[in-house]
């Protein structure tokens, strides 16, 4: 079985009927890039730049951080790399902040949030990132959006990068590409206005399952109630879908939800040709598209944006699968 699925490494990810299906690589810092690149994935689809800043004192400056992402970029060969700027709080607090007494860090200062509080901290990244813009295609995505003030504000800092950057006569990347996480339920059911700033999104269902059940993601006494068929959530996910298609913009999946196998076929009915996951998953999910006939399960979409409960999405999602 091993085996077979080695088999498939070298082989285009489409469904049965020939629609191209765009599998990507979720990365950490010390991700072996060669391993990415021969396991056939079509690029990084999150690169979580935070892990930079964990488990030290200090902070990274332009320079290491311009190296790391030149080196991600240069390591994938020219495959499209999307860098996520610093996500922390949350689960992920760095030690300079880890006295906060947030009364809940969940909703507090966390992701894009921290950036736009922090804004010599979001300067230096955004400068190191419009730098390593010069050694492969690169996109840049805000993760943990709420609101389209977030979003300009990002825009508005990202040009006074460029500015300072000219002004210092430093060469910068003119062409990257601009993306959001969706992960907030209002940015879900606003996405269109974000759309009209952005290149791309991407839905962060790690975060969004949490956000949209209330149901913290590290809390082993709620995890039974974490559950990503719960048909709030499939909503959430087929109207973002639903919202890029309109506006004629990419839109992936890069949560744990895009690398289960047992899930591909229901993400395909609700229209997902994008995906990223944790490399190990790449080729299982992989052999799923193959084998998928992607007209019967866009029939089964309605069936499944109707049930009223998870258990009746498990029921649907048993005949897809067979
Ligand atoms: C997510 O929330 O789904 C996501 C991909 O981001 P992270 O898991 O890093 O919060
Ligand atoms: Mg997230």
């Amino acid at each position: 079985e091993k085996r077979r699925l080695q088999g498939l490494r070298s082989t285009v990810a489409e469904t049965r009927d020939g629609t191209p299906i765009e599998l990507m690589a979720n990365i950490e810092v010390a991700t072996d890039l060669d391993l990415v690149r021969n396991n056939g994935a079509a690029g990084v689809g999150l690169y979580r730049s935070e892990f930079l800043f964990l488990g030290r004192d200090d902070l990274p400056d332009e320079e290491e951080q311009f190296q790391a992402y030149k080196q991600v970029l240069e390591g994938m060969q020219g495959l499209p790399v999307t860098i996520r700027t610093v996500d922390l709080g949350r689960d992920k607090m760095p030690r300079w902040a880890d006295d906060t007494d947030s009364p809940n860090p969940a909703l507090s200062l966390t992701g894009v949030r921290l950036c736009l509080a922090e804004p010599m901290l979001f300067r230096t990244q955004l400068r190191a990132l419009l730098r390593a813009g010069r050694y492969g295609p690169l996109r840049l995505m805000i993760p943990m959006l709420s609101c389209l003030a977030e979003v300009e504000q990002t825009l508005f800092h990202l040009e006074q990068a460029r500015l300072s950057l000219a002004d210092d006569g430093i060469p910068y990347a003119e062409d990257i590409l601009i993306g959001g996480m969706i992960e907030v339920p209002g940015a879900a059911l606003t996405v269109s206005h974000f759309l009209k700033r952005l290149d791309f999104v991407s839905i962060g269902t790690n975060d969004l399952i949490q956000y949209t059940l209330a149901v913290d993601r590290g809390d082993d006494s709620v995890s039974h109630l974490y559950d990503a068929l719960h048909p709030a959530v499939l909503q959430l996910i087929a109207g973002v879908i639903r919202a890029a298609d309109k506006a004629n913009k990419p839109v992936s999946i890069c949560g744990e939800m895009a690398g289960d196998p047992k899930l591909t076929r229901l993400l395909l009915a609700l229209g997902l040709r994008r995906f990223s996951m944790h490399l190990a998953q790449l080729l299982n999910v992989k052999q799923v598209v193959l084998t998928t006939h992607l007209q019967q399960t866009t029939s089964l979409a309605t069936k499944l944006l109707k049930a009223e409960d998870a258990g009746r999405v498990r029921e649907l999602l048993a005949e897809l699968n067979t």
